[in-house]
């Protein structure tokens, strides 16, 4: 990469994976990108002389590794999180390419954290790690056989990164894009407040709440955005609790950015 800042803003999270060759060869695909920053979330027991071994002279990458209970916690701090998924189901219906995407990855990195995300070797990314996800892309192959081996998917996700830097115009300066922890407690409130007003009940609520979460991640949202929905989460709570829908603003700090 030839901007060192950039490459420092994006980091590569396996969730879970299972063999150490393979984070082995994912270290070394992303020492060929230029990237350096590997988290692992909710780790299991690996082959670390494996890892080692494939990980080739890209060691140091291995070695300065960073853990993390969770995916929640491994992106707590990104603003874009991209998921990757061999498979395209119900809540992976808005998923482009890495090709498409690269761009925006770098544009987001000149001055936020972003996080590119893997699954596990066996099932890939479940639903609940899918809707941590602010975007999700899927490298196209045959219909037939969709799942890669992990680190060449890293390498081709990675690969696309890099033949856009260098070529790049970044886009107008906008509102900071919302981190993962700012937009988890949006959808908190949100959950609660939807099943106050009857919208759903306890037993549909994850579901209702994958649609929900696909709706607001079509596009990236900003911290202003997020705080305007908190504002009508807050205030829509409230109304529903004194049994009236017309109420006056429950928060004046909340309800300030609507009004600017
Ligand atoms: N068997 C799993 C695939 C696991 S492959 C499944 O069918 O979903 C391990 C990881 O490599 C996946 O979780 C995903 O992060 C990545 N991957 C593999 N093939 C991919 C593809 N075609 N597009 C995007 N990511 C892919």
């Amino acid at each position: 990469m030839s901007e060192m800042n950039v490459a420092d803003n994006i980091r590569v999270v396996l969730v879970s994976p299972l063999y150490g060759g393979n984070v082995g060869s994912v270290c070394r695909a992303m020492g060929n990108m230029g990237l350096s920053r590997l988290m692992i979330a909710a780790p299991g027991n690996l082959d670390m002389g494996e890892a080692r071994k494939m990980a080739c002279h890209a060691r140091d990458i291995l070695e300065s590794r960073r853990e993390a209970p969770d995916l929640k916690a491994a992106v707590a701090d990104c603003a874009v999180v991209v998921g990757t998924s061999a498979r395209l189901g119900l809540y992976r219906a808005h998923s482009s390419t890495p090709r498409e995407f690269a761009p925006e990855i770098l544009n987001a990195a000149r001055d936020r954290q972003v996080a590119i995300v893997f699954g596990p070797e066996d099932n890939g990314l479940g639903n609940d790690d899918l809707a941590v996800c602010t975007h999700i892309l899927q490298i196209p192959t045959v219909a037939g056989l969709s799942s890669l081996n992990l680190s060449q998917a890293v390498l081709i996700c990675l690969y696309e990164i890099f033949l856009v830097v260098g070529s790049f115009e970044p886009s107008e300066e906008k509102a900071p894009v919302a981190t993962t922890d700012l937009r988890e407690r949006m959808f908190e409130m949100w959950r609660e407040m939807l099943m106050d007003v009857g919208f759903m009940k306890d037993d549909m609520a994850d579901h209702m709440m994958m649609g929900i979460r696909r709706v607001f991640s079509r596009g990236a949202l900003t911290t202003d955005d997020v705080r305007i929905l908190m504002g009508v989460a807050r205030q829509a709570h409230h109304a529903a609790r004194r049994g009236k829908a017309a109420s006056e603003p429950q928060d004046e700090i909340e309800n300030e950015v609507v009004q600017s």
